[in-house]
């Protein structure tokens, strides 16, 4: 067989004989595989574990796997294919022949294949299958006299022209529409005929609709459904290739940071068929609870079906444990190899299985998608039964999936009224926990409109969430499943697209709540005897599967709870299974990280909260932050509006006290952990009010005429803020301005020494330097304040001046800047903003579009750009530290607790970063990550 003139993508256009020599294709039978585990990159996630679990001894259907490399050729060459290839392809589709006993395309005991992808990255129902190649007229009534099954050979027959027409030749459900033309004919035949499920279709439901479905390939594509076997396999070849660069995986692939140029393999294997009869069945399984973590065998089967029945969610599979009454032997088989392959992986497996007339197949293996509590609990407990090390673990859980233990649940007396009142409308699987509550809505783009809506308001009071309501889910729904807050389906089981995405995405999900009746076209959701609509409320319970009318309370986590809580509750929290283990993982963490995690904090109450998240101390509090609190805000505008020094420094006399008590508040709160506060940086325009009622206001708190007010409130206005008068621009204006604050810290640290004995470690930080000078000039200032306070208050604290490094030029004269700064601290908000040149403020306009057309790998407000800005941070911290040898180096920037950038902070040296309370813990393990990774 050959691709030869099948297609035109499925042409030949290899060229050098040095091409030809090189594998393609690695073949795999049960104890004969030419690929191992080792090769995930060249035979993906999918060929690789297939083939180790033939070099196990497991029932795998004979098979092969074209290479990676193949994809990458195809990409590059317009569908093009390597020389030899077909070659290849010819003679591993013959053993698979000889290992069968049957032949592709033989119209007496025709031989069936499946083509999957499998990228090494797993993308689940992202890229194309297309199962039961082969059949045509002729060799479906050779299946059906082989099996002595005819009803089951037109069934497969069916799937495989629906199938093949959706996947390779492109006949889908029209924009907005749910079900396909194939779908929507078979579901009108259905009801026609009063049928309830897919299998209650006798063979000449079947034979009928396979006429039909293949008149609709002839009305779309103009030509009749191709019945060569050769022509199938190559089609199926080139859309699984082309699926790589479909618009869902490309969005997955953005979303979970996969390179576009990895590729995926294509995985054919011989059919082993899951539809045969009642003896037959297919699933997939866990080998422990993706959502929880516990350790039991946990998966769903369908009797009497194909493998996409149970992803796909129309039907609502049964749970495993039947399975070892319907067919036990099958069972004990499989449970036994689960127990083998998670052992020998020692790792959470997912495996997808068939049992054919009896007779178990593995069909496939890999580390299974989990919850964030899952991922912990299972990272865990495998330590604790010896199959991994404490390093393995630290490396086995996502930073991010640790938010999803930080995440509220629902008020526990709120839950219980609304129970009480009837409001929980029904219950389905609980596939990702934790509380959400959102407006439904019914379309991805729905919820994708109201997160943009949302992005747009300022005042979070005036956001609304989403739950986003289906059927079920699809790939394409990815980007609406993202926006939303919640994701509740009809249909579908545990291991449905919904609640596999969903799950990893860390969104609540409930799935299969197979009591509600869904119409998108109406945009309403029934259920006993309820109805809503799009925009109404409604509450998911992801950790019970409850489904609630309107908005309910949240309460924390138990971790939270475990944390920060007091009382029976807490004390019960703190004995919980997550709880234990997120300590453990953390404890793991803090043993191996070589960079210290510090806090950003403005408030004494954040400072308890970060301590309590494992924060070692603040590496930004923002002053002017403490501007806008109670009694400030007054001589704030006061000082701003002064006309002369004297005017301003009566002001700021008014100030004083109220900064010291807040700084007191600070240091009292993080004892003898180092403490960064930073002198005013924003500009002054920011504290005075714009609109004229509230500037009358003001002028009459001031005893001064509006028009005074306007007219300097114009004054302060600039065309470019953020480049203006700002930052120690102001201090240098007004050195005043530095001496107050630094006086106020002085005396603040004094104060708390003396009354908790305790000598707090004081950072001044001088923000947006971008010469030695102005450096130089607001370090006297300071340290000018501090040597009058300590005198006048007859002691010493130890501390030191320092500056950000948050301006191009700063970092590239970094060395001189050094003479005067006992420390550095990166910025990344601002350098961001002034290396790209690109407003911090406006960027959002425009970053989405460039990191969806690859011009941006990452939005660089997130994750540091390497190569512009990490290498301005690299020459900052060489040129700092041969200055200064022991210069103290941070990062306070946002990507402080962003786990990529963190990396980059461990290869730069680093000795701490720097980030919100609440990403505290995603930064201890993104920081103990990075330090294993350097040590490798
Ligand atoms: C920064 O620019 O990175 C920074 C921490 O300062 P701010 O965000 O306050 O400008
Ligand atoms: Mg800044």
């Amino acid at each position: 067989m050959a691709p030869s003139q099948v297609k035109k993508r499925a042409t030949r256009k290899g060229k050098t004989s040095r091409s030809k020599a090189k594998k393609f294709v690695y073949a795999y039978a049960k104890n004969a595989a030419d690929g191992h585990r080792g090769l995930k990159n060249l035979l993906g996630g999918k060929g690789a574990n297939m083939a180790e679990m033939c070099r196990m001894g497991f029932p795998v259907p004979p098979g092969f796997t074209i290479t990676t490399e193949v994809c990458t050729y195809y990409n590059d060459h317009k569908g093009g294919y390597p020389a030899g290839l077909a070659a290849q392809v010819d003679k591993a589709m013959a053993t698979i022949e000889k290992r069968m006993g049957r032949r592709f395309g033989d119209p007496e005991n025709p031989l069936l294949v499946s083509v999957r992808s499998g990228a090494r990255a797993s993308m689940p129902g992202m890229m194309d299958t297309v199962l039961n190649l082969g059949l045509n007229d002729k060799t479906v009534k050779g299946l059906a006299a082989r099996s002595n099954n005819p009803r089951f050979a037109w069934d497969t027959y069916r799937r495989f022209v629906q199938m093949y027409g959706d996947v390779v030749l492109g006949i889908r459900a029209e924009e907005g529409e749910e079900l396909g033309p194939f779908a929507k004919l078979l579901d009108a035949y259905k009801k026609k005929k009063g049928l309830k499920q897919d299998t209650d279709l006798t063979e000449a439901d079947l034979r009928h609709l396979v006429g039909r479905f293949k008149q609709i390939v002839k009305k779309a594509t103009g030509k009749p459904f191709p019945s060569d076997p050769a022509e199938q396999l190559w089609g199926s070849i080139a859309a699984v290739f082309d699926s790589w660069d479909n618009e869902r995986a490309r969005a997955y692939r953005s979303l979970n940071h996969i390179p576009a140029d990895w590729g995926t393999a294509v995985n054919v294997m011989a059919m082993v068929y899951g539809n045969m009869g009642e003896n037959s069945a297919t699933g997939v399984a866990f080998t422990r609870n993706p959502a929880t973590g516990e350790k039991y065998f946990y998966g769903e089967y369908l009797i009497n079906a194909q493998g996409e029945d149970v992803v796909a969610g129309y039907r609502t599979p049964l749970s495993i444990e039947r399975l070892a009454e319907t067919l036990p032997e099958a069972y004990e088989e499989l449970d036994e190899i689960q127990q083998r392959l998670e052992e020998h992986y020692a790792e959470m497996q997912d495996i997808e299985f068939t049992i054919e007339d009896g007779r178990l197949f593995m069909l496939q293996c890999r580390s299974g998608k989990r919850t964030g509590f899952a991922a912990v609990r299972i990272a865990t407990d495998l330590v604790r039964e010896g199959l991994i090390t404490q390093e393995e673990a630290l490396r086995r859980v996502e930073p991010e999936a640790l938010n999803q233990l930080l995440q509220p649940v629902f008020r526990l007396a709120e839950l219980k009224a609304a129970r009480t009142s009837k409001r929980v409308l029904t219950k389905g699987l609980a596939a990702g926990p934790g509380a959400a509550c959102g407006q439904i809505a019914f379309s991805p783009e729905r919820a994708i409109a109201v997160a943009e809506r949302n992005a747009r308001i300022k005042d979070s009071k005036k956001k609304v969430t989403t739950v986003l309501v289906r059927v079920e889910t699809s790939p394409e729904d990815i980007k609406g499943m993202q926006a939303a807050e919640g994701i509740l389906t009809q249909r579908g089981g545990m291991t449905s697209h919904a609640a596999l995405v969903g799950r990893q995405m860390g969104k609540v999900c409930v799935v299969g709540a197979s009591e509600l009746e869904i119409d998108h076209a109406k945009k309403t959701l029934k259920v006993g005897g309820r109805t809503l609509r799009e925009g109404d409320w409604l509450s998911l319970d992801g950790t019970t599967g409850e489904v609630i009318q309107g908005q309910l309370e949240t309460q924390p986590s138990e971790v939270i709870e475990a944390l920060f809580g007091k009382g029976a509750r807490a004390k019960k929290a703190r004995t919980s299974a997550t709880f234990k283990a997120y300590q453990s993982l953390m404890r793991w963490a803090d043993k191996v990280r070589t960079m210290g995690v510090r806090t950003n904090a403005d408030q004494p109450d954040q400072c308890a909260t970060a301590i309590a998240f494992g924060a070692e101390g603040i590496g930004l509090t923002r002053t002017e932050h403490m501007f806008f609190g109670e009694g400030k805000i007054g001589p704030v505008r006061e000082m701003i509006l002064a006309s002369d020094t004297k005017a301003r420094e009566k002001a700021l006399a008014k100030l004083l006290p109220l900064q010291r008590k807040d700084f007191e508040g600070i240091l009292k709160a993080m004892g003898t952990r180092p403490v960064t506060i930073r002198t005013l940086d924003p500009p002054l325009h920011e504290f005075l009010p714009h609109d004229t009622a509230s500037q009358r206001e003001l002028a009459k708190e001031l005893g001064v005429k509006p028009k005074e007010i306007a007219t300097k409130v114009e004054s302060l206005i600039e065309l470019n803020p953020m480049l203006g008068h700002r930052g120690c621009r102001l201090g240098i204006s007004y050195p005043e301005i530095t001496r107050t604050q630094a006086q106020a810290l002085f005396e603040a640290g004094c104060n708390v020494a003396k009354r908790t004995g305790k000598k707090p470690k004081i950072e001044v930080m001088i923000p947006l330097v971008g010469t030695e000078k102005e450096l130089r000039l607001q370090a006297a200032v300071v340290r000018d304040a501090a040597a009058k306070v300590f005198a006048k208050k007859k002691m010493k604290l130890p501390y030191m001046v320092g500056t950000m490094i948050e301006l191009p030029r700063a970092a590239l004269t970094a060395g001189e800047i050094a003479r005067e700064a006992e420390f550095f601290s990166f910025g990344t908000n601002d350098l961001t903003q002034t290396a790209f040149g690109i407003s911090r403020d406006d960027a959002g306009k425009f970053i989405p579009s460039y990191v969806e057309n690859d011009i941006f790998e990452a939005d660089p407000f997130t994750t540091i750009d390497r190569g512009g800005v990490g290498r301005l941070m690299r020459i900052a911290v060489e040129d700092g530290r041969e200055e200064r040898p022991k210069i103290k180096l941070g990062i306070c920037g946002e990507h402080g607790g962003e786990p990529r950038s963190i990396a980059l902070c461990q290869e730069l040296g680093l000795n701490y970063v720097s980030c919100s309370p609440y990403r505290v813990p995603i930064a201890r393990l993104a920081a103990a990550q990075a330090a294993l990774a350097e040590e490798e």
